[in-house]
C-alpha cells in the first residue's frame, strides 16, 4: 500500500508517462545481500523504453523526487537500498533488455539484460562476453557497469569499464544521452562514459551499453594448485604468464579458512584435497587453437617446482564445473558463518603477501577472530573479512566491528591501496571515502555531482553525503 504522498505522485507520473508499469514496493527491491540494511520506497517504476526513463527522471527532477537505479539488487554494500529520507522512486531496469545490435565485436544490449542473459547473447554470436561474477544470474549489465563490477576475469579481460565502449544514459533532469558509440578510439572531450561507470547510479541512469566481445578460447584448462604461502602464489602467476602470455583468465586465492567455512556450514561442495591446504589457486587458462590446456597445465605444474606441493587438473567439464562451484560457494560459506567485518581491498601486487602478514598479525593480536582471506589475487583484490571464532557468535562482537575495519583499512592504506576494489562505495563505505580518499579527487567528485544533479535526486546518500 503506498502512502498518499506517493499515489499523488503516482498520479503525476501516469500522466508524464504514458503505459508506464508502476507498482507498491515488494519486499525484495528493499532488501540487499548481506541483510545489514533495509530500503525505503513510494513506488517501482518498470519502464520498457528510454523514452520512459526520461519522462520519469523528468517528473522527478520537477518534483525533486529521489531516483534509485535499480538492477538485480546484488551489490554489496548497499548502493541500491536508500535508508534515510524520504521514500524515493525505484527505476528497476528489469523490462528493458533487448538486444539491439550484435556483430563479432561489438554487442549493444540495454541495461535490463542479466550478466548471464548478455553472456548467452555473445555466446550465440559465438562470441565471449567474459565479465563473470556468481551473481550473474541475478546481477544486470546496467547495474555491473554502474558499479564497474570486477570478478574472476579481469586479469585477462579487464573490469566492466574496460568492456564498455559506449553507454546510452538518462540524467537527472530527463536529457538523454545517446553515447552507444562502437569505437575503440575516441577523443572528442570529456569521457561521459566513464563516469557514469562506477557512478553507483548518482549521476543518471544507464539504459543500454555496447560492450566489447571477444574470440571464445579454442582450448580451456582450469586447475587447483596447492601453494605454499601467498609469495608463492604471486611467484607461479609470473610463471604461468611468461610460460602462456596474456592467457591466464583468472587466478584466485583461496585459505584454509574458507575450505573450513565450507565443511562447517556449507553449500556442500566437492573439496579436492583431503587435507585442506593452507593455501590454494584456482587457475584458468584460454588458449588459442592447437595447444591443448591440460597439457599446458601440467608442464605448468611440472615447471612450478616448490611453488606447488599437489594439484588437480580438470579432465572434464564437469569437473571444471565442480572447482569453480567451490569458489563461488565461498561467498555464501561466509554468510552462514557471518562476518563481523569484511573488506574488499587491494594493495599493489608486489605488496600482496606482505599486507596478509600484517593485517593477519594485527587482526589476531586484537582478539579472538576468525579471518577468511581469499579472491581475485592475480589483481592484487582480496576479500580479506573476519569472523567470530568458532562457537562464539557475531552478537558477541558487537563492539569490534568499527576496530577491524579501521585496523584493516589503515594497513591497506599504508600500502597505497583501495578500500573497495570492486563493489564500490555504496551506502556502507561513504565513511571510508570520506577518511581515505584524496581531498583533490574528494573535490572534484562533489563538483561533477553538483553538475550533473544539482538538486541532487540521483540515488541520494550514496557515494557521497
Ligand atoms: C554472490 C555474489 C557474488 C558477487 N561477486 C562479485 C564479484 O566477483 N565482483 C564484483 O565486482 N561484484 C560482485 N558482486 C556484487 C554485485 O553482484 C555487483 O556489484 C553487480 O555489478 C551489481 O549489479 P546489480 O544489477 O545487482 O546492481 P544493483 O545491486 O541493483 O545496483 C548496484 C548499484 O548500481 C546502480 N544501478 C543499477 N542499475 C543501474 C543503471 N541501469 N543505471 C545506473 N545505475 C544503476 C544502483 O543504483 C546501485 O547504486 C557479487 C554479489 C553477490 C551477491
Amino acid at each position: 500500500m503506498l502512502n498518499p504522498a506517493d499515489q499523488a505522485f503516482c498520479s503525476v507520473l501516469a500522466q508524464a508517462v504514458p503505459g508506464l508499469s508502476m507498482t507498491a514496493p515488494e519486499p525484495r527491491y528493499l532488501e540487499e545481500p548481506r541483510g545489514l540494511l533495509a530500503g525505503l520506497a513510494g513506488v517501482v517504476v518498470k519502464p520498457v523504453t528510454t523514452t520512459q526513463v526520461a519522462g520519469v527522471m523528468r517528473a522527478c527532477h520537477a518534483a525533486r523526487v529521489g531516483v534509485v537505479p535499480y538492477g538485480g539488487g546484488t551489490g554489496l554494500v548497499g548502493a541500491q537500498v536508500q535508508t534515510e529520507g524520504a521514500a524515493p522512486v525505484i527505476l528497476s531496469l528489469e523490462k528493458m533488455a533487448a538486444v539491439r545490435a550484435v556483430d563479432d565485436h561489438v554487442l549493444v544490449i540495454e541495461a535490463g539484460a542479466t550478466l548471464a542473459e548478455t553472456q548467452a547473447a555473445a555466446a550465440a554470436q559465438g562470441r565471449l562476453f567474459p565479465l563473470t561474477l556468481a551473481s550473474q544470474g541475478t546481477a544486470r549489465i546496467g547495474g555491473c557497469l554502474a558499479t564497474n563490477a570486477g570478478g574472476v576475469n579481469v586479469l585477462r579481460y579487464g573490469n566492466a569499464r574496460e568492456l564498455c565502449l559506449g553507454v546510452e544514459a538518462v540524467l537527472a533532469d530527463g536529457t538523454v544521452m545517446a553515447g552507444l558509440k562502437r569505437l575503440r578510439k575516441d577523443n572528442t572531450g570529456y569521457d561521459i562514459k566513464d563516469l557514469l561507470i562506477g557512478a553507483e547510479g548518482t549521476l543518471g541512469v544507464i539504459t543500454a551499453a555496447s560492450l566489447r566481445l571477444f574470440p571464445q578460447p579454442a582450448s580451456q584448462g582450469t586447475a587447483m594448485f596447492v601453494v605454499p604461502s601467498p609469495a608463492a602464489a604471486l611467484d607461479l602467476l609470473a610463471l604461468a604468464e611468461a610460460r602462456m602470455p596474456g592467457c591466464i583468465s583468472a587466478f584466485e586465492l583461496i585459505a584454509r579458512q574458507g575450505l573450513e567455512f565450507l565443511d562447517e556450514v556449507g553449500p556442500p561442495v566437492h573439496q579436492p584435497f583431503a587435507t585442506r591446504p593452507d593455501w590454494m589457486i584456482l587457475l584458468e587458462i584460454g588458449l588459442p587453437e592447437g595447444i591443448d590446456a591440460e597439457e599446458a597445465l601440467a608442464g605448468l605444474f611440472e615447471a612450478a617446482g616448490t611453488l606447488v606441493e599437489d594439484g588437480v587438473i580438470a579432465q572434464s567439464g564437469a569437473q571444471r564445473v565442480q572447482m569453480w562451484a567451490l569458489r563461488e560457494a565461498l561467498p555464501e560459506a561466509n554468510k552462514r558463518i557471518g562476518s563481523i567485518s569484511s573488506h574488499d581491498i587491494s594493495v599493489p601486487l608486489p605488496d600482496l603477501p606482505r599486507f596478509i602478514a600484517q593485517a593477519s598479525a594485527a587482526v589476531q593480536a586484537a582478539g579472538d577472530f576468525r579471518i577468511n582471506c581469499f579472491g581475485h589475487v592475480g589483481d592484487g583484490n582480496l576479500h580479506y573479512n573476519v569472523f567470530p571464532a568458532q562457537g562464539r557468535a557475531r552478537a558477541e562482537y558487537a563492539n569490534a566491528r568499527g576496530r577491524v575495519k579501521d585496523m584493516v583499512h589503515e594497513i591497506v592504506d599504508g600500502f597505497g591501496g583501495s578500500v573497495s576494489a570492486e563493489h564500490g562505495i555504496g551506502r556502507l563505505k561513504v565513511d571510508d571515502l570520506e577518511r581515505f580518499a584524496d581531498p583533490g579527487k574528494l573535490a572534484a567528485m562533489r563538483a561533477i555531482k553538483a553538475a550533473l544533479d544539482p538538486l541532487g535526486i540521483m540515488n541520494p546518500g550514496a557515494v557521497l553525503r
